[in-house]
């Protein structure tokens, strides 16, 4: 009779392999896994960070080197078999098997699914001829067509495409934002803290339009790009109206999917021996209680890590609040936390100071915290989430943050 291979001896199959898949592979090795490790990805590189995509790389300040989560060497040494250029076409739960594009087929104990988003395209005509930016020949190609161009449309105020408008406007491209929100990131940070980033692209001289309804893409180059009876022309378009999970291997599988692949605390899918992290998983978030897909490079990472440990055995769920950063012209803020709309914003500082502490509270309760231009203060906003706390001092900066909950009896993680 053949032995169930224990824990640290299974056959682990990464599917995709970004930052997310990286980590994990990582982790698993470091913390003493002994069995096989296959990571596929459908990109030609190894695993890499996306965030300097729409920053110092768009700008040509830093090389991709600098991106990679770990040389390629790292795989090798550590005997993780990178599979580049290769794409996974089919999962099949029955036979814990995955098929690759081309017919070759990898038999797993288990299965991380880490196939991560792709950009969402707006249903209009001509969207095809807008650029997205996610891959790296994404920001390859539009910082050598900031090179001979003197104007960018960008459809779409997110995240995204804000930081590519803020690059744009350090290589001296005008930009036109179209936003379709009544400010760009109204959704992420509610009405006060959206204002505060249109006024910083707006004093950068961007044209910044909200409640836009793009229609259509017309040219080649340059572009026109029509709103209502208005139209905007510019040698650049890009889109950026947010990312949609690649969930189709998981659906065809027959694994339970909600704009994202559904899993529990320990990263389960509807299969026990599949798992989702990163931006591809809805994942169920013990601290706030509730299932979140989220979108960043932190999450990636937690994400990453906590999976290798649930795979080895270890009691471990996902408890940590999301943390995002961003940085446009001198701008560098951190949040964490997990805002509705409905909550309250006050700020510790002077907005018009460029440096400030935003919190969002639910009642007395805290939710959530952006540091801009502060820092080393984002542990301790982190420490807060959850806890009820006292308004006035938590707006006055003479007041150490340790000393703002009712009843602070918690300490720094
Ligand atoms: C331009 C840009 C800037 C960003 N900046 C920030 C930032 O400032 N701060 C922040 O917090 N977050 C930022 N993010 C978000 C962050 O990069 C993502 O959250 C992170 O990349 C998610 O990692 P992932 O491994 O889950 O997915 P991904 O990085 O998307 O990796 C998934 C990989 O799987 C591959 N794949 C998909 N399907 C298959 C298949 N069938 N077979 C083989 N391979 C497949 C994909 O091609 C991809 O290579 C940014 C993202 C982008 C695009």
């Amino acid at each position: 009779m053949v032995e169930a291979r224990s824990a640290r001896q299974q056959a682990i199959v990464i599917i995709g392999a970004g930052l997310a898949a990286a980590t994990a592979a990582l982790a698993l090795r470091e913390n003493g896994h002994l069995g096989a490790i296959t990571i596929v990805g459908d990109e030609e590189h190894p695993p890499y960070e996306r965030p300097p995509l729409s920053k110092d790389f768009l700008m040509g300040k830093s090389a991709f080197d600098r991106a990679v989560v770990a040389p390629v060497s790292w795989y090798l040494e550590h005997d993780v078999l990178l599979l580049k250029g290769c794409t996974v076409e089919t999962l099949d739960i029955d036979e814990n098997t995955v098929h690759l594009v081309g017919g070759e087929v990898i038999s797993y104990d288990k299965a991380i699914l880490a196939t991560g988003a792709r950009p969402r395209v707006l249903d209009i005509p001509g969207a095809e001829s807008a650029r997205t930016l996610r891959r790296l020949e994404d920001s390859k190609g539009l910082r050598n067509a900031f090179a001979s161009s003197s104007s960018m449309i960008v459809i779409g105020g997110g995240w995204i495409g804000l930081e590519a408008t803020a690059a744009a406007r350090e290589v001296g491209v005008d930009v036109t934002v179209l936003e379709a929100g009544p400010r760009p990131l109204q959704r992420a940070l509610g009405d006060e803290m959206a204002g505060y980033f249109a006024e910083l692209h707006r004093s950068h001289g961007v044209a910044l339009r909200t409640s836009t309804d793009v229609a259509s893409i017309d040219g080649t180059g340059p572009y026109e790009v029509r709103v209502g009876n208005e139209v905007f022309k510019a040698d650049l378009v890009l889109m950026g109206v947010g990312a949609v999970p690649n969930t189709q291997l998981a659906k065809q599988a027959g694994l339970a999917v909600d704009d994202g692949v559904v899993v529990d605390e320990h990263f389960a899918t509807s299969d026990p021996d599949v798992l989702a992290i990163g931006d591809v998983a809805r994942a169920h978030n013990t601290a706030l209680g509730t299932s979140v897909r989220v979108e960043h490079w932190d999450n990636a990472i937690r994400q990453g890590k906590a999976v290798a440990k649930v795979l080895l055995g270890q009691d471990v769920a996902y408890d940590w609040q999301p943390y995002f950063y961003t940085d446009q012209y001198d701008l560098g803020m951190e949040y964490v936390g997990y805002s509705e709309p409905s909550n309250d914003v006050v700020v510790r500082g002077d907005t018009s100071s460029g440096e400030f502490i935003a919190f969002w509270l639910d009642g007395p309760k805290l939710t959530a915290g952006m540091n801009v231009n502060v820092w080393d203060v984002n542990d301790d906003i982190r420490a807060l989430l959850g806890h009820s706390v006292d308004r006035d001092r938590l707006i006055d900066p003479d007041v150490p943050l340790s000393a703002v909950a009712y009843g602070a009896s918690y300490s720094l993680p």
